[in-house]
């Protein structure tokens, strides 16, 4: 007899979301996690009686209404809409790319202005983009791609823009009317009382271990449930057997500060590069925080290495390749299932992994 239904490896939001539907139709869960909490990385940490994106900054967004249906029925969001601002050497920017920047960058007032600019400087590039750079231009133009894209981009991937793939930069809207959102999607906002309502609410019912590493671990945990969901990576599931995938990390640096309103925005991004750190984070913004103190975090990408945590797979060619021969393995296993941007080594925003653990419930558990 088998004690679980389900053995969970990995706490985010992918196995939640699953183990919230076994849950209620009565199946029993284990969820292991490495980490000493639940949530992945939307976790957050209190301090100063804000909660503080240890992980990242997260702002929920999406057009999909039944994965928005699911959050809201499990906690209230709050209408925080994000607009960025870029710092360029000291110039400041509006993010996305839209009227209000394109009117600082070139003292212009008008769509058609913009457009003839955007036209002309995107006129170098000739036929389909190969590459983030050769996207980014014909997106927006050269002045733009400079100043706001470049520095930003190569720090945060640690390779140069014509190395990386075009979709990566096609996350940003370009937009020719004044209006800084940052998203397209029809929803968007922040967890009432923080990420962690949510994740618990998810988790409820469930028998959870924490400070466990299911890796050096495998055969109780494989013997403990009839199936194993595991949301780690792959390569590691594997033993590295094919060689490393490859990720961006990042390095956070959290400071209180004896200030009330450090920078006026959630996130200002440093988009030359010569600034090492990629964007500043002050977390009090996403709730509209109105205490004496605020928490800023400065975000440093650095390359992956065994230890950290993978933040970004880089979905080059050569990964994607190596990823498909892991994935042929994954396949062909009998009684365990794999989720979740590590597994599925994929830019994943939580809209997507919801939609992702969704597709998996629907199969498994229906
Ligand atoms: N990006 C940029 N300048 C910015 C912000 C983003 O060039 O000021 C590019 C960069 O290549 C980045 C990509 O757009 O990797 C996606 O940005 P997004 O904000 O979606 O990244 P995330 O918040 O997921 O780190």
């Amino acid at each position: 007899m088998k004690s679980y239904d389900y053995v969970i490896v990995g706490a985010g939001l992918f196995s939640a979301v699953f183990a919230y539907h076994a849950t209620k139709m009565g199946k029993k869960c284990l969820v292991i996690e490495r980490r000493n909490h639940v949530g992945g990385n939307i976790y957050c940490e209190k301090k100063e009686n804000i909660n503080v994106h240890k992980y990242g900054a997260h702002i929920f967004h999406t057009s999909n209404k039944k994965v928005w249906n699911f959050v809201n029925e499990l906690v209230e969001f709050n209408r925080y809409t994000n607009s960025p601002i870029a710092n360029y050497k000291g110039e400041i920017y509006n993010m996305p790319f839209n009227m209000n920047t394109f009117s600082k960058m070139w003292g212009i007032r008008t769509p058609k202005e913009a457009k003839d600019i955007i036209d002309a400087q995107k006129a170098e590039i000739k036929g389909e983009p190969t590459n983030l750079e050769e996207q980014a231009i014909s997106l927006v133009g050269r002045d733009i791609y400079e100043k706001l894209i470049k520095g930003y981009t190569e720090k945060q991937w640690g390779r140069d823009c014509k190395d990386l793939p075009s979709f990566i930069i096609k996350r940003l809207p370009v937009r020719y009317t004044y209006d800084n959102n940052y998203f397209n999607d029809s929803y968007q906002g922040i967890p009432i009382g923080g990420y962690n309502v949510l994740i618990d609410k998810l988790f409820e019912g469930c028998d959870i271990e924490l400070n466990v590493d299911f890796n050096k671990n495998r055969k109780k945990y494989m013997e403990l449930g009839d199936k194993l969901l595991y949301t780690g990576t792959l390569d590691e599931f594997y033993d590295y057997k094919y060689g490393k995938l490859e990720y961006r990390s990042l390095r956070f640096e959290t400071e209180t500060l004896n200030e009330a309103n450090y920078q006026g925005v959630a996130v200002v991004n440093y988009t030359d590069r010569e600034t090492p750190f990629t964007r500043i984070i002050e977390h009090k913004h996403f709730e509209y925080g109105t205490g004496e103190k605020t928490v800023i975090t400065r975000e440093y990408p650095v390359t992956w290495q065994e230890g950290m945590e993978p933040y970004y797979p880089v979905n080059n060619e050569a990964n994607q390749e190596l990823f498909a021969k892991y994935k042929e393995l994954a396949d062909k296993e009998e009684n365990v299932l794999f989720g979740g941007r590590l597994a599925e080594y994929k830019y994943y925003d939580m809209d997507k992994v919801i939609e992702s653990a969704f597709m998996l419930v629907e199969e498994e558990l229906q």
